[in-house]
């Protein structure tokens, strides 16, 4: 008997064993997809990573269904980081799989499928299944794999499914629509009938007597001759120094025609660059450094001030490794920063650049993840956010996480939780790759690693070009409120800032820290706040739509007019989001133009693009925005960044509020001022002289380094302690509070390390369901493995016990 061992889908840590004919054993491969039934009538697309020939014990092994691949899908090194993950992670293998893939390669019988919009479809290439499921979808708009079983009267449909998808008739139905479209730039060139090499003369004697339209035609050739590069209309128009009305009539006389190219693909088309990127002394010095403690070390970080040039130290480091034919993967926290940097790689590498990340399309990734696997040369280097991670890479030889402090490395919610920075070190370990991690404010863990030799360090201490870094000036809140130096949340000072600012035609950055500071509305009779009525929270005021919102579970509801609780009419607005100083400044400054940038304003796919262009194209002139704001964007006409309230990233419960405030802090201010002319930063704040506040002020991460440190030693924190935290949740209030007392007593008794809780969270409530929290500190001195198997079987125990089975838990290592 024939048997391969699979990976399903699903929140289980087993892998299952199903029987194959012989035949089928001999053709299958670890990494191929097969198509197998499961439970009672459930069909999923599982991953063969053994093929054995011992007959499972414990139950008998049902048939496979289909073979869905002809070769693997999936390299060997996946497969063992995966596991990897799934142990360090303390979660199921299954879970890492369906984390891992694009969904479209993960067809279950749940999946929703409907029509593609917007594209001709060749009926006469259909085959009969694929027509039929065709014919299907236009009397109904979507389909079940159940529907379509029906319809086709057999079982095996993933295959006809899969063909479907890959032709572009079919999407998943979860797929998120595109509300903004890229930006489209016009373009001219001659029209067909020229011919750039003959006839020309013809051309120009037939203009002799229209002058402009002449001189036109002339630029063109003039730019065409230079280079290759697609000519835009703007480019045209101010090259021959003409206007576009003389231009729209060359383009009615037929000499030219126009033609629109999406902003973000226009480097596609021509020769990148010559390479003329030329370091400076302190980049090449840097470089040099990085090559250096790569002979000896697999780690590296780089520590650069904002704007010190880290970027083009990358795009070197990655030239290198492109000779060789071997693969880069390049990981950014956040997906927004990814069209700014694209559009800087693929001027020096052309089309070999992919992208990946959630707001990609299905489609998009499952192109890439074939490109990855086949070592396609256009997706020799890969930028993508976390889960880039998880591509068919065989031939890695250098990794870079940019802005490696950010959190949003960190996967919080489902499992995997796996932190992308931590996890790309251990892949590149299977490549004998190179991992550079870079950032401007380091995290605490890797500087100490860096500290303690674990790494390289290498640092560059000035800006590129010897910019100096931005002034920075405090604004004591309180002295300003008693004065009354403030215009609503505005002191005096900003104001004055903001007005120089744009007297000059620079630009501006406010920064808000929204979280913890949300508007909310109060009863200024009672003293009510509407509260969400599913989760522990505040319900959030958005004056766009009127509404009152939650935003942990989506709730909303119309602004009252009256007070529900004693109906008085006499509400008011409390706290400060975006939003409001939005608002604030447009009473201010009337006449500027202002942008926002916020979880709201960035939705659908191209968001923060749009927003991020009509800043970069000086459309705005004041942008407001949350942290993400503080990631990295390259503004190159910014002067001033004002940082509203200092004091609500201070004051979090949370270990890391400290560092996190003073890397927000320093990474905003390092937006200002990265040409020539110094910038300025007002920080605006009630505790001026707050340690942290003044290590931003110095500039001194060693500083605040020194002093987290001793703070985490004292308090058990990382780098000295692994936290482990244990999330339980039930509606049940009374049978969360019990359970998590039980788990709370067992594990103390049994781990001979800190074990605290369990503790209510600030948010105790979300979407109904009552939240405790457990942390066990685990010493870097303790074998960590024994440590998680031990926690593992109190888990097991804990399940065990009837009342508590129903009792979520969610296990979160190196909790950040
Ligand atoms: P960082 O990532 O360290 O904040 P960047 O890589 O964004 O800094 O560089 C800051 C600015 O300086 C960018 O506008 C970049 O184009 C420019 N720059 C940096 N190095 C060079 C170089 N060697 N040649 C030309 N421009 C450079
Ligand atoms: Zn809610
Ligand atoms: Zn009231």
């Amino acid at each position: 008997m024939f048997f391969v061992e699979v990976i399903l889908p699903l929140s289980l840590a087993k892998t299952f064993t199903y029987r194959v004919t012989e035949a089928e054993f001999h053709f299958v491969k670890n990494g191929m997809r097969v198509v197998v039934p499961f439970g009672k009538s459930k069909m999923y697309t599982a991953l063969i990573i053994d093929k054995h020939q011992n007959e499972p014990t414990l139950y008998e092994a049902k048939e496979i269904d289909q073979i869905l691949d002809e070769k693997p899908i999936v390299t060997q090194f996946q497969i063992t980081h995966w596991q990897w993950i799934a142990s360090y992670y303390m979660c199921a293998i299954g879970d890492v799989y369906r984390g891992a893939m694009p969904s479209a390669l993960l067809l279950e019988s749940e999946t929703i499928i409907s029509q593609k919009q917007s594209v001709t479809i060749e009926e006469a290439e259909l085959t009969d299944d694929e027509f039929l499921v065709y014919q299907a979808l236009q009397h109904q708009s979507s389909l079940r794999i159940q529907d379509i079983i029906a319809i086709l009267n057999k079982k095996n449909v993933f295959p006809v499914i899969q063909k479907l998808i890959n032709k572009q008739v079919l999407v998943l139905h979860e797929e998120v629509q595109e509300l903004y479209k890229p930006k489209l730039v016009r373009y001219v060139r001659l029209h067909s009938k020229y011919d750039l090499n003959s006839g020309l003369g013809d051309l120009l004697e037939s203009l002799k007597s229209a002058t402009k339209q002449r001189e036109i035609v002339l630029a063109y050739f003039q730019l065409s001759a230079k280079d290759k590069q697609p000519i835009s209309v703007k480019q045209l128009v101010e090259t021959a120094n003409s206007s576009s009305a003389i231009l729209k009539a060359l383009i009615e006389k037929q000499i030219f025609e126009d033609y629109f190219i999406q902003e973000d693909r226009v480097n596609f088309i021509g020769n990148p660059q010559e390479n003329t990127l030329e370091l400076s002394v302190a980049q090449q010095e840097a470089f040099h450094q990085i090559q250096t403690s790569f002979t000896t070390q697999e780690v590296c970080l780089l520590h650069g001030l904002t704007s010190s040039g880290k970027t083009e130290i990358y795009i070197k480091l990655i030239e290198e490794q492109l000779a060789s034919g071997k693969q880069v993967l390049y990981l950014l926290p956040e997906i927004a920063l990814t069209t700014q940097l694209v559009g800087r790689l693929r001027t020096y590498f052309g089309d070999k650049v992919g992208v990946y990340h959630s707001k990609y399309s299905t489609n998009e990734r499952v192109e890439l993840w074939k490109q990855v696997l086949e070592q396609s040369p256009k997706a020799q280097i890969v930028i993508g956010a976390r889960s880039a991670l998880f591509l068919p890479f065989s031939n890695l030889s250098l990794i870079v996480v940019d802005e490696e402090h950010e959190q949003t490395f960190k996967q919080v919610d489902p499992a995997p939780r796996y932190h992308a920075r931590d996890a790309a070190i251990v892949l590149a370990n299977y490549h004998k790759a190179k991992v550079l991690l870079g950032s401007a404010t380091p995290s605490i863990e890797s500087y100490f690693n860096a500290q303690s030799n674990k790494y390289g360090l290498v640092e560059i201490t000035e800006r590129y070009g010897n910019v100096q870094l931005p002034e920075i000036e405090l604004v004591d809140l309180k002295d300003s409120y008693f004065r009354k130096k403030m215009t609503g949340h505005f002191s005096t000072t900003l104001i004055e800032a903001i007005t120089a600012a744009l007297s000059l035609g620079e630009q501006v950055i406010l920064f808000q820290n929204r979280r913890g500071y949300s508007p909310i509305i109060e009863c200024l009779t009672c003293g009510n706040v509407p509260q969400c009525q599913q989760c522990d929270v505040s319900l959030t005021y958005h004056q766009h739509k009127n509404q009152l919102r939650c935003h942990y579970c989506g709730y909303a509801m119309a602004k009252p007019t009256q007070c529900h609780s004693c109906s008085s009419i006499d509400l008011a607005t409390k706290g400060f989001g975006t939003e409001q100083i939005e608002q604030e400044l447009q009473a201010i400054f009337p006449d500027a133009k202002t942008g926002r940038m916020d979880q709201d304003t960035t939705r659908g796919k191209f968001g923060f693009e749009k927003i991020i262009d009509s800043f970069k194209n000086q459309e705005i002139q004041i942008l407001v925005g949350t942290q993400m704001l503080a990631k990295g964007l390259d503004f190159n006409n910014v002067s001033l960044v004002g940082i509203m309230n200092a004091d609500t990233m201070l004051y979090h419960p949370d270990f890391r509020a400290f560092e996190r405030s003073f890397q927000m802090m320093t990474q905003v201010a390092g937006r200002a001022g990265r040409s020539e002319k110094q910038g300025k930063v007002v920080i605006q704040t009630y505790n001026p002289e707050q340690n942290t506040i003044q290590q931003v002020t110095r500039n001194d991460y060693v500083g605040m380094y020194k002093e987290q440190l001793y703070d985490r030693q004292i308090y058990k924190y990382p780098p000295y302690f692994r936290i482990i935290r244990l999330t339980l949740k039930h509606r049940d209030f009374d049978k969360v509070k019990e359970g998590s007392m039980w788990l709370y007593q067992v594990m103390s008794q049994n781990l001979t390390m800190p074990v605290l809780g369990p503790e209510e969270p600030p948010i105790s409530r979300i979407r109904n369901e009552y939240i405790r929290t457990i942390l066990i500190k685990i010493p870097q001195t303790v074998p960590i493995g024994s440590t998680k198997k031990t926690i593992q079987k109190m888990l097991m125990s804990f399940e065990a016990v009837p009342q508590y089975r129903s009792i979520k838990v969610a296990v979160n290592v190196d909790y950040y």
